[in-house]
């Protein structure tokens, strides 16, 4: 079988003997005679109603370095829990759940969308109302060999959009709070943090809680290089899966007091291509830092992150 540098990665994260992390492999994609797995993790306490940290990336195949950030992230985690007891015991009542790589087959493919033409964040069967959507880019069902094709109508998700969605419902719908993180690249010179919706201007019901978010990150971490904006301000989709997920996880919870809050992080690639412009011509170049001290530089500045917003969902009293 054709291996993928990422998957190979994601393999080694698998043989870690811990109980404390469960991997498990959602679903399989076929390209070309090859069969790529979707490996998801969940580390710390199994309940579906701890306090959860959901860590997400490479739903676009050619921003490879949103699953570098995750996979770089968990190593250091797994390796901090062979020694560290106090880590340990935090894990006892809470949880991160992550999938380093969700377009497998697409990654392999060197194509932003998955195996079928179909970009997975706009293959969600939620409906932008916008009254100026982007041509093309706000997802569209002209053809799969036209970027952010959503798929045809009336077909059921892409796997790759259902493991997601299943893997969701199973780990975290029951838990008092989640933070989930979606880790992309490509849009502006900034890295921009964006919170829900997608697919409209109209209010997001939890947008005080966003707001408390980002006060105490503000007030944590005050030199932060953060961008924070609701991801209509950008422009609008229709399609988006956070946004489908976090609709039906408010739907499967009006009676009781979960809450659920999807980020997704978008990584200002532009910055990288013009300061290295002969990276364009380079495989992923475009969307992907390529100068090493540019990647080491990347995978270290999101490290904190993540912390933060780990000890920000066990600590949900403090913003919810
Ligand atoms: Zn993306």
């Amino acid at each position: 079988m054709k291996d993928l540098h990422e998957l190979k990665l994601i393999r080694e994260l698998t043989h870690f003997r811990d109980d404390l992390i469960q991997c498990h492999e959602l679903d399989r994609v076929y390209v070309e005679g090859n069969s790529y797995p979707i490996i998801a993790f969940s580390i710390g306490n199994q309940s579906d109603s701890v306090p959860t940290l959901g860590l997400f990336g490479g739903v676009h195949g050619l921003e490879r370095v949103g699953s570098h950030v995750v996979i770089t992230y968990l190593t250091s985690l797994f390796k901090q829990l062979s020694w560290d007891q106090e880590l340990r015991e935090t894990f006892k009542h809470c949880k991160i759940v992550s999938i380093p790589l969700i377009n497998p087959g697409g990654m392999s493919l060197h194509k932003r969308s998955n195996p079928n033409g179909v970009d997975l964040m706009r293959n969600a069967p939620t409906e932008s109302n916008s009254e100026n959507p982007t041509f093309l880019v706000s997802g569209h069902r002209l053809s799969a060999r036209l970027p952010w094709y959503r798929g045809e109508e009336g077909r059921p998700m892409e796997i790759e959009s259902q493991a997601l969605v299943n893997f969701c419902k199973d780990q975290f719908f029951n838990s008092p709070a989640t933070i989930t993180m979606d880790f992309h690249s490509g849009f502006g010179m900034k890295d921009r943090l964006w919170f829900p919706y997608a697919r409209t201007s109209a209010p997001f019901p939890n947008i005080k809680q966003v707001q408390n978010l980002v006060d105490i990150l503000d007030e944590t971490i005050p030199h932060h290089i953060y961008q924070i904006e609701p991801q209509f301000d950008s422009y609008t989709i229709s399609g988006d899966l956070w946004d489908y997920i976090y609709d039906l996880h408010r739907e499967e919870n009006k009676e009781n007091n979960s809450i659920l809050i999807p980020w997704t992080l978008e990584m200002g690639s532009w910055i990288w291509v013009k300061k290295n412009p002969l990276q364009i011509f380079t495989a992923g170049g475009f969307f992907n830092p390529i100068k090493s001290h540019r990647y080491d530089r990347t995978m270290r500045r999101h490290m904190l992150l993540i912390d933060f917003l780990f000890r920000a969902s066990r600590n949900y009293q403090s913003w919810k």
